[in-house]
C-alpha cells in the first residue's frame, strides 16, 4: 500500500526532526519514541492546525505570546514592507533608524510612571540579563559596587540565559546544568521572607529584586494581598531597585497595559518581550525610569558596554509597532476585562462540577485550575487531562513543578465570548473524562 503524499511528508518530517532537531524544554527520549507531538502547519485567530488536519484551540497563545491571534496579514505586510526597505542595520555606536525610534517612543506611552527609555533585545531572557547587568552597573557608577545581589522569588520564571536561569526559581532549570551565575538569592512569596533575606545579606549588598506580577510558568501564581505595595516600600527603604518581569503580563494580558499596574505600584525597571510583537518577530526589551537613565548618562564613563546584534532589529520593531496599534485599535485590553471575567467564572463553575478541582484563579486572560492530589504517591492527573483536551480540540498546559498539579491558560487577547464558552466546556469535559 503506498502512502498518501501527506502521510509521506509527515513521516519524512518526523524522521528529520528526530535526527536533527534539539527541542527547547522538551523530553528527548519521548521525542525519539513518539516523534514530535504536533507538526503545525497553519494558524488563524485562536486556532492552530496541524499536519493531520486537526484544528485546535490554542489556549496558551502558543507560549503566552500570540496575543493578537494567529494569521494576521497586517503584520506580514508590515514585515515585508520593512524588509524590502531596510530589514536590518545596527544601532550600535549611536547609529539609529526610524522603526526603533518610533517603537521606543511608543513603549514610553504604554509604561507607567517615568519609565520612558528602552533598551531592546530579542526576547525575555536577554531582557532580564540586560536588567541584571544594568542594575549592577548603576550601583557601581554610583560608588556602591558591592550592591550586586539579585533577589527573586521561588517558582518564578525569568528565562534561560545565564543570569535569567540563575534568577529563575524553578529547581529543574538549575539542576539541568552544574554551575549558576553568582549573587542570586531566592525568597518565598511572603514579605517576611524578603525582609529576613535583606537582614541576613545586608541591604548594601543587594542591587535589585525581580518578580513577575503574576507568576506564569511556575503555575499562574497570584501574589498575596498587598504583597507588591509592601515590596515597593521595602525596596525604597533599602535602596533596592524593583524590576517587574512583564514578559507574560505586559501589553494587556492582565487587563491593564502592564501587569504591575493591577497592584498599584510603579517599578524602577520593566522587562518585556512576547506580547510586544505577539510572536510575529522575536523582540524584547528593558525599560528604565528617567531617574536611572539620568544616572547612566551622567556617570557612565565611555560606552554602555552591552548590546546584542539584534538590539533594535528594524523589521521586528516595525512589526511591534503594528502589533501595538492593533491592540489599541481593536480595544483588546477592554476585551481582556470582559472575557477574563467570563474565564474566571467558568473556572469557578468547573470547580463546582468537579470535586477533584482544588483551586481556581485568574487575572485578566491568565488563569489556572489546580487539581487535588489523591495522595502523595499518586501520579498527577494534569497531563492526562491535557491529553484528553487534545482529543477534544484544545491545547492547554500542565504544570507539575514543586508538587503542584495545575492546568495553565492564557488564551489570545482576541478570544470572544463564544470561543471562551467552547474552551470552558472542553476543559470541563476533559476533567470529567479522567476522574
Ligand atoms: N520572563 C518570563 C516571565 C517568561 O514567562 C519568559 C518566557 N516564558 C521569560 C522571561 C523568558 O523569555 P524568552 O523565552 O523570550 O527568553
Amino acid at each position: 500500500m503506498s502512502l498518501s503524499p501527506k502521510q509521506s511528508l509527515k513521516e519524512e518530517l518526523v524522521e528529520l526532526d528526530k535526527k536533527h532537531l534539539i527541542h527547547p524544554t522538551s523530553n528527548m527520549k519521548q521525542l525519539q519514541e513518539n516523534g514530535p507531538t504536533f507538526i503545525f502547519t497553519e494558524g488563524e485567530g485562536i486556532y492552530l492546525k496541524d499536519i493531520e488536519g486537526r484544528k485546535l484551540i490554542d489556549s496558551l497563545s502558543s507560549l503566552w505570546n500570540v496575543n493578537i491571534g494567529h494569521g494576521r496579514k497586517e503584520l506580514a505586510e508590515v514585515a515585508k514592507e520593512q524588509m524590502e526597505k531596510l530589514a536590518f542595520t545596527s544601532i550600535f555606536n549611536n547609529w539609529s533608524h526610524e522603526p526603533v525610534i518610533r517603537l521606543a517612543a511608543e513603549v514610553a506611552k504604554w509604561t507607567p510612571g517615568d519609565l520612558n527609555a528602552t533598551f531592546f533585545t530579542s526576547g525575555g531572557s536577554e531582557s532580564n540579563d540586560t536588567a541584571f547587568k544594568t542594575v549592577r552597573h548603576y550601583w557601581k557608577i554610583k560608588g556602591q559596587p558591592e550592591k550586586k545581589k539579585i533577589i527573586s522569588r521561588k517558582l518564578s520564571y525569568h528565562g534561560v540565559a545565564m543570569g535569567a536561569t540563575s534568577a529563575t526559581g524553578i529547581e529543574q532549570f538549575h539542576t539541568f546544568t552544574t554551575s549558576l551565575a553568582p549573587d542570586f538569592h531566592y525568597v518565598d512569596s511572603s514579605v517576611d521572607s524578603l525582609k529576613e533575606l535583606i537582614e541576613k545579606e545586608g541591604a548594601d549588598t543587594i542591587a535589585a529584586f525581580i518578580s513577575e506580577p503574576v507568576q506564569g510558568s511556575g503555575g499562574v501564581n497570584l501574589p498575596p494581598e498587598g504583597y507588591f505595595q509592601e515590596v515597593r516600600k521595602i525596596c525604597d527603604e533599602n535602596n533596592i531597585l524593583f524590576i517587574a518581569d512583564e514578559v507574560i503580563c505586559g501589553f494587556g494580558r492582565l487587563g491593564t497595559n502592564f501587569g504591575i499596574e493591577q497592584f498599584g505600584v510603579i517599578p524602577d525597571i520593566i522587562t518585556m518581550a512576547k506580547g510586544i510583537t505577539s510572536g510575529y518577530a522575536p523582540l524584547g526589551g528593558m525599560v528604565i525610569s528617567e531617574r536611572i537613565q539620568k544616572e547612566l548618562i551622567d556617570k557612565t564613563e565611555g560606552n554602555f558596554w552591552h548590546g546584542y546584534t539584534y538590539s533594535g532589529h528594524a523589521t521586528a520593531a516595525a512589526v511591534a509597532l503594528k502589533n501595538l496599534e492593533i491592540i489599541k485599535n481593536e480595544k483588546l485590553i477592554e476585551n481582556v476585562n470582559v472575557v477574563g471575567k467570563q474565564m474566571l467564572e467558568g473556572f469557578k463553575w468547573i470547580q463546582e462540577q468537579n470535586s477533584n478541582v482544588d483551586n481556581v484563579r485568574g487575572m485578566g486572560l491568565l488563569g489556572a485550575i489546580s487539581l487535588e492530589k489523591a495522595s502523595n504517591s499518586a501520579e498527577p492527573i494534569g497531563p492526562k487531562i491535557v491529553a484528553k483536551a487534545l482529543e477534544k480540540g484544545l491545547i492547554c498546559r500542565s504544570v507539575i513543578y514543586d508538587g503542584q498539579d495545575t492546568l495553565a491558560f492564557a488564551p489570545p487577547l482576541i478570544i470572544n465570548t463564544n470561543q471562551m464558552e467552547d474552551m470552558i466546556a472542553i476543559v470541563n469535559e476533559s476533567i470529567q473524562a479522567v476522574k
